[in-house]
């Protein structure tokens, strides 16, 4: 008879793989996790500061409780620790009343009761005034609850918590094989091989590496932190919330204020060569002025009153499938592996409420999601 060296291994601690481990093992799951650097190393996703939760998230207006739930969640982590890791922002969308940022953001609103504000293009400029060039025919809305989570400090936090819990971690491990074995899986890393009745694969880009038959597509995603020209001038993070800004081309434009002895943080979604697929493989991060070239350009017109040539620059790595939805499930109805991944930018806030979902199905639960349209087989 086989014997198991525990009964879950979760593959890749970044955001979703700790937070798998800590409700598993907090759930009494005898549970190992492996990450290939260390948590809240700064190769893959979770990493850059900042990562803004808000409730009515406007590209899945469905992820409410979801968001809800990681908020709670978040929060019990933060008073279970001696850091802090939220702060409430607030955060804004901007663009038509019918468009995917800000009608996302109030219909996501409205169906789930989510408390938020609207303003005319005017009132906007009024109560905002650092956003510049905004439509007459934009509205924003406001959302007092959202709130940016440190994200280094919180995977750290979520780790321990899991270990606390009593789950075994092994970092600088990576694992290099998987093989299905009756009843489990056996995991290989160059130091050892680890045999498990389930194994929960949160790899972010890595996935492919493990899995290459999902559909996913690893772009960079630079972040640029721009410095106010002034000081006092309004760009701190209470007067210049965290936000998402449909422009007139269709792009959106995104960020925070300074905070935390950071300075204004602003990207772009999917703008120009950034983001080309490129081989997680490659850690070359290295920065060509063509990672920020073009949020220099827009800035004067969008957002006076930043210098357009950026204080510092980070390159990330996200992950994408067609429609834009995460996978969550067990691949092919495989009940020995659990895939969690294609987090497609907006990942981090949810990923409490993530991990939880992971351990409801590896304990046989059912968890609170729209599971069939977040099946990593629907495209086939
Ligand atoms: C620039 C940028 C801005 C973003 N802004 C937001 C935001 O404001 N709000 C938000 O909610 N989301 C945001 N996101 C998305 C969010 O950061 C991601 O959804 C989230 O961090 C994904 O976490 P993950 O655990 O899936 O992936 P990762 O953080 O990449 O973790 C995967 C882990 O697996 C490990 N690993 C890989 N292969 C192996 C292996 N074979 N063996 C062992 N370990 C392995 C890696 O080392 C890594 O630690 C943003 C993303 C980017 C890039």
């Amino acid at each position: 008879m086989t014997r198991w060296d525990a009964e879950t291994a979760v593959v890749g601690l970044g955001a979703w793989g700790a937070s798998a481990l800590w409700r598993l093992a907090s759930r009494g799951v005898d549970v190992v996790g492996f990450e290939r650097f260390t948590p809240g190393h700064a190769l893959g996703s979770s990493h850059g500061h900042a990562r803004v939760l808000r409730l009515a998230c406007p590209e899945h207006p469905g992820l409410v409780p979801l968001a809800r739930r990681s908020m709670e969640l978040w929060t019990e982590l933060e008073d279970a620790g001696r850091e802090s890791l939220l702060l409430t922002s607030g955060g804004l969308a901007v663009g038509t009343e019918s468009g995917p940022v800000a009608g996302g953001a109030l219909r996501a609103a409205r169906d789930h009761g989510v408390r938020v504000r609207t303003f005319t293009a005017s009132a906007l400029r009024f109560q905002y005034p650092r956003h510049t060039g905004v439509p007459a025919h934009h509205i924003g809305v406001y959302e007092p609850s959202a709130v940016l989570v440190r994200p280094e400090r919180a995977v750290r936090a979520t780790v321990a918590a899991a270990e606390e819990a009593g789950a075994r971690v092994f970092t600088d491990s990576r694992v290099t094989r998987l093989e299905p074995v009756p009843g489990g899986v056996h995991l290989h890393t160059a130091q050892r091989s680890v045999r498990v009745r389930q194994a929960v694969l949160t790899a972010g880009a890595w996935l492919t590496g493990l899995m290459p038959e999902l559909p996913l597509e690893t772009v960079r995603r630079p972040v640029a932190w721009f410095r106010p020209f002034e000081r006092d001038s309004g760009f701190e993070v209470d007067g210049f919330p965290a936000f998402t800004r449909e422009l007139e081309d269709g792009r959106v434009l995104w960020g925070h204020g300074a905070q935390g002895g950071y300075d204004v943080a602003l990207g772009l979604n999917d703008g120009g060569v950034a983001a080309k697929p490129v081989d997680p493989e490659d850690t070359d991060r290295s920065v060509t002025s063509e990672d920020w070239s073009e949020l220099g350009r827009i800035l004067p017109v969008k957002v006076p009153g930043l210098d357009p040539l950026p204080a510092r620059v980070a390159l990330s790595t996200r992950t994408r499938t067609p429609d834009g939805r995460f996978l969550l499930g067990h691949p092919g109805g495989d009940r020995r592996l659990l895939v969690a991944g294609g987090e497609n930018a907006h990942g981090f806030g949810y990923a409490p409420g993530i991990g939880e979902a992971l351990a409801d199905l590896v304990r046989g639960g059912t968890p609170a999601l729209p599971l069939d349209s977040l099946s990593p087989d629907r495209f086939r």
